[in-house]
């Protein structure tokens, strides 16, 4: 039974809650515009997100490949280009690690991404990698860190909100983190521990792939990856191996959804209105 201390206690981080989204407000999320709550400082996590890649970069090997480090650059150019009305203030770097099975990728607000190697190498062309790079993004164009941290707040006692650490959600969803056992791959799993709940997967599966097609790159091509990667996971035992899956859609789900989006995305695609590269991964 609940007494009136304890309703004092669940009710009052609620209005707390409301009144500072009342304060501070809705923002608007690109591309599906969805509106969603927003009580963080943008300057402020962007900072910390900052801090946090840097210390990212000191722990993970920098990649040495030329042409990886190319093909990153070349993507993270057009994407950040398509995106930069949704994200105005990002200060874009894109890290190449060189982490042999490890496939994965993140991206913190305030523009810092990070892609693993054995990303690149399981990645056929250009289009497929852009598809991963551009799904990250759009978790920072939605702001879904902002979203998370802001909900978060409207649960806790206002005193408790300052002790939120950006180190326990960052970077976000990790696709597909295979090897686990190795120094990289160990690392990984604490970085990309998956931060979102499905829903919020398949808004970055939707703005992603817009964002994608915008900056030139063939939206068909993510589908094409979900089907690998799928068949890969499939052919090494299943899913559960390393749980990233307990937070994301399921394959069907996703593919379901892209295929849905898709002729609003070859549209875009087919506009054609950027320079194209579609470099073969080889
Ligand atoms: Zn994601």
């Amino acid at each position: 039974m609940l007494n009136r201390l304890s309703i004092r206690s669940i009710f009052l981080p609620t209005l707390v809650g409301v009144a500072l989204l009342a304060s501070v407000g809705c923002q608007e999320v690109p591309v599906t515009g969805r509106n969603a709550i927003n009580l963080v400082d943008d300057q402020d996590i962007s900072k910390k997100a900052a801090e946090e890649f840097a210390s990212i970069k000191k722990m993970q090997r920098a990649s040495r490949n030329p042409a990886q480090i190319r093909i990153v650059e070349q993507i993270g150019r057009r994407l950040s280009k398509t995106v930069f009305w949704d994200v105005p203030h990002a200060d874009w770097e894109f890290a190449v690690f060189h982490a042999p099975g490890v496939m994965n990728a993140f991206a913190m607000p305030g523009g810092k991404v990070g892609v693993f190697s054995g990303l690149i190498d399981f990645c056929e062309n250009e289009d497929q990698l852009a598809s991963v790079i551009a799904h990250e993004i759009a978790h920072v164009a939605a702001r879904h860190t902002h979203e998370k941290y802001s909900q978060g707040w409207m649960l806790k006692p206002l005193g408790a909100a300052t002790s939120i650490g950006i180190g326990t959600t960052i970077g976000g969803t990790g696709i597909y983190v295979p090897s686990v056992g190795s120094t990289a791959g160990g690392g990984v799993t604490a970085i990309t521990q998956s931060a979102f709940d499905r829903g919020k997967e398949l808004e970055a599966d939707h703005i992603g792939l817009i964002y994608m097609a915008k900056a030139g790159y063939d939206p068909r091509q993510s589908l094409r990856l979900l089907q690998r990667m799928e068949e890969d996971i499939a052919s090494k035992g299943g899913p559960t191996a390393n749980g990233w899956l307990a937070n994301h859609p399921s394959f069907p789900q996703r593919q379901i959804r892209i295929n849905e989006l898709m002729d609003e995305a070859m549209s875009h695609y087919e506009k054609g209105e950027v320079s194209r590269t579609h470099t073969v991964i080889e």
